[in-house]
Protein backbone atom coordinates (compact mmCIF):
# COMPACT_ATOMS: atom_id res chain seq x y z
CA UNK A 1 0.00 0.00 0.00
CA UNK A 2 1.36 3.51 -0.94
CA UNK A 3 1.29 5.55 1.66
CA UNK A 4 -1.33 8.32 1.51
CA UNK A 5 0.99 12.03 1.91
CA UNK A 6 -0.62 15.25 3.28
CA UNK A 7 0.47 18.66 2.53
CA UNK A 8 2.08 20.69 5.00
CA UNK A 9 -0.36 23.44 6.27
CA UNK A 10 2.46 25.94 6.05
CA UNK A 11 4.13 25.58 3.21
CA UNK A 12 2.25 22.61 1.45
CA UNK A 13 5.02 20.29 1.10
CA UNK A 14 3.82 16.40 1.29
CA UNK A 15 4.75 15.09 4.04
CA UNK A 16 4.67 11.58 6.06
CA UNK A 17 4.98 13.11 9.12
CA UNK A 18 3.23 15.67 10.21
CA UNK A 19 3.08 17.96 13.58
CA UNK A 20 0.24 19.15 15.30
CA UNK A 21 1.02 22.45 17.09
CA UNK A 22 0.42 25.56 17.77
CA UNK A 23 2.42 28.92 17.67
CA UNK A 24 0.32 31.86 18.08
CA UNK A 25 -1.79 33.20 20.04
CA UNK A 26 -4.89 32.48 17.68
CA UNK A 27 -5.37 28.83 19.14
CA UNK A 28 -5.57 27.60 16.28
CA UNK A 29 -3.71 24.13 15.65
CA UNK A 30 -1.48 23.36 12.45
CA UNK A 31 -0.53 20.37 10.84
CA UNK A 32 3.19 21.17 9.81
CA UNK A 33 5.54 19.16 7.98
CA UNK A 34 9.02 18.85 10.08
CA UNK A 35 10.87 21.53 8.69
CA UNK A 36 7.77 23.99 9.23
CA UNK A 37 7.73 22.32 13.28
CA UNK A 38 11.43 22.74 13.70
CA UNK A 39 10.93 26.77 12.46
CA UNK A 40 8.06 27.32 14.11
CA UNK A 41 8.53 25.66 17.58
CA UNK A 42 12.14 27.48 17.83
CA UNK A 43 11.70 30.36 20.68
CA UNK A 44 8.31 30.49 20.73
CA UNK A 45 7.06 31.32 23.72
CA UNK A 46 3.38 30.18 22.02
CA UNK A 47 4.50 27.07 20.88
CA UNK A 48 2.30 23.89 21.99
CA UNK A 49 2.76 20.92 21.25
CA UNK A 50 -0.69 18.55 20.41
CA UNK A 51 0.78 15.35 18.61
CA UNK A 52 2.37 13.68 16.04
CA UNK A 53 0.16 12.71 12.68
CA UNK A 54 1.67 9.48 10.50
CA UNK A 55 1.01 8.27 7.04
CA UNK A 56 -0.38 4.68 6.73
ZN1 LIG B 1 5.97 22.85 6.01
Amino acid sequence: MPKKLKPCEKCQTLATIRYRIQHDDTQKWWLVCPLCWEQLSKDNPYYRYGGTWKAK
